[in-house]
């Protein structure tokens, strides 16, 4: 790979200034899909509180004084609670620091972000909101998964398999599987087996094609191709962990054709044109 380096455009940008959180998104872990705002941000805050899926690489740019505060929370491990990290953010603002909150994704998907810049708001603190790439979005794309396709699907759904009561028991499968072509799946590993089942048993076929993408945009990125009928044996066969997301539905077909990371690599697409030889189109 050829390199270049990166100066960031000039301009007016709005300042990151005592006082305030900014609560920004960092992408799914490649540095090169961060916002503009956000690395000002970074260059910018005093104090930098940030969480688990946030890589070393794009904490590297934070500036040389500043304090990064880990207040990571990964399921299953010991964490800190929500409650003391929206306090510990509305602290840090009231003694004038410049706080950037950073989290992996977008901070309003699955992220809790909306709880925390709710509670900065309760206590009279100004946000600003920085939104950042989704995995379930660009992690699929690193994946050559397009999340929507013509052929495919009308609509697409975000879903979480860790719900508030620890597993995905306020979903409706039955629902969900009718409404929606592709479903892509947050925090869905622990609870597989019961996706599987609640989507087989909502009258998916056992041969619906699924992805499940582990550490996406990442040197560390793992994707395994397998079907919603083998998903849970396949999964644990080529040792997937999380963070990972699992997408269900024909779109996992395009990466035949648009696994561009193997087409850098020198490899050939597997197919041309996968959909063609697929289904009809459902509906959905
Ligand atoms: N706010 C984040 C999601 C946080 S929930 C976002 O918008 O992406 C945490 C879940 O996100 C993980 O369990 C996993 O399902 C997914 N995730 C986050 N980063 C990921 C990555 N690099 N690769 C695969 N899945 C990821």
């Amino acid at each position: 790979m050829t390199e270049s380096t990166l100066t960031l455009p000039s301009g007016s940008w709005p300042a990151l200034e005592p006082g305030w959180v900014w609560l920004c998104g960092a992408g799914p872990g490649d540095p090169g899909l961060m916002t503009l705002h956000a690395i000002h941000a970074l260059k910018e805050a005093d104090v930098v509180v940030y969480d688990a899926l946030v890589s070393k690489d794009i904490l590297a740019w934070a500036g040389p004084e500043t304090e990064l505060v880990y207040a990571g929370k990964r399921g299953g491990k010991p964490s800190a609670k929500q409650a003391d990290i929206s306090l510990q953010l509305v602290e840090l603002a009231k003694a004038g620091k410049r706080v950037l909150r950073l989290k992996g994704g977008d901070p309003f998907v699955f992220g809790r972000g909306g709880e925390e810049a709710q509670t900065l708001i309760q206590h009279g603190v100004p946000v600003r909101i920085i939104p950042g790439i989704s995995a379930g979005i660009g992690g699929l794309a690193y994946a050559g998964i397009p999340v929507t396709h013509r052929d495919v699907n009308q609509a697409v759904t975000f879903v979480t398999g860790h719900d508030k009561t620890g597993g995905p028991t306020q979903v409706d499968w039955a629902a969900m599987s009718r409404a929606c072509g592709v479903l892509v799946i947050y925090m869905g590993m622990k609870h597989a087996a019961t996706i599987r089942k609640g989507l087989l048993s909502a009258g998916r076929p056992e041969d619906e094609p699924v992805a499940v993408v582990s550490q996406a945009t990442t040197p560390e990125q793992k994707v395994l191709e397998t079907t919603l009928g083998d998903m849970v044996r396949d999964i644990e066969a080529a040792d997937m962990a999380p963070p990972a997301i699992i997408c269900v539905g024909r779109a996992v077909l395009m990466r035949q054709v648009l696994d561009w990371q193997a087409l850098m690599r020198g490899e050939a697409p597997r197919d041309l044109d996968p959909l063609k030889r697929g289904k009809p189109a459902q509906e959905g």
